[in-house]
């Protein structure tokens, strides 16, 4: 294992895939070592009636820099809660804290690794639907329930978890997890991403070998917009990458 590969700047192990009975985006890459579980898991759904759509998956740390320098020049917007732009900030840490709502750090997405997927009910979006990717999407009458209760039912045989929701907390309200009031100069862990999907037996190793020290160096090396800031809270940094 590389460091290179686990912050998404090298991406040897990163190829396509295609499935019949799912919607793959243009430009969906994930690591090699997980098509087949993940060719499963497309499989078993369609036999459910559900078609998998596979929005995201790998993600180079050079596209999420360009992304966070994006924002931080205010060349994209920042949103508040409420998907409005954010106009002012008091100070960089304000700023900072309002990008990573929603966008990771630098290093420290799981998407770098290609083990982790965001998915949606391909058939909403085959009728129209307009993807948000808000929790609420995924309860009630959204698009994604029937989908949901299915993954609930079967992602765990596959060896896929969903690192950033929990089946048994009923915390459905997109406002306990974008919790960003324009004030925050606190890092807020990701708790609720129904949509993301992670393949644990990769994963986990990943996560055990990233650690502060070399999160640091890879911004020394490779640095961003307020990387320093980074560095001076990164142990809250690393928490955001879950368990
Ligand atoms: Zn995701």
């Amino acid at each position: 294992m590389r460091l290179e590969q686990i912050l998404g700047i090298e991406d040897s192990d990163i190829v396509t895939f295609e499935n019949d009975h799912a919607m793959v985006s243009k430009h969906f890459r994930i690591h090699q070592a997980i098509i087949p579980q993940l060719e499963l898991l497309c499989e078993k759904a369609w036999s459910d009636g559900i078609k998998l759509a596979l929005i995201s998956g790998y993600r180079s740390y050079q596209r999420q820099v360009t992304i966070w320098d994006e924002k931080y020049r205010g060349e994209r917007d920042i949103l508040d809660q409420d998907s409005h732009p954010i106009k002012e900030f008091n100070n960089d840490e304000e700023k900072f804290c309002a990008i990573s709502q929603w966008s990771a750090i630098p290093g420290a997405s799981r998407h770098h690794w290609g083990t982790d997927i965001d998915i949606f009910d391909a058939t909403s979006l085959e009728n129209g639907y307009q993807l948000k990717l808000i929790p609420e999407e995924f309860s009630g009458n959204g698009p994604c329930e029937k989908l949901n209760h299915w993954l609930n039912q079967n992602l765990s045989s596959y060896g896929f978890i969903r690192p950033y929701f929990s089946s048994t907390e009923n915390h459905m309200d997109s406002t306990t997890n974008r919790d960003l009031s324009r004030k925050s100069t606190t890092l807020k862990p990701i708790s609720i991403e129904p949509w993301h999907i992670s393949y644990l037996p990769l994963a986990q190793d990943y996560i055990q070998y990233i650690t502060a020290e070399k999160l640091i160096n890879t911004w020394s090396r490779f640095p961003f917009s307020a990387s320093d800031w980074a560095k001076n809270n990164v142990q809250a940094i690393c928490k955001l990458l879950g368990t």
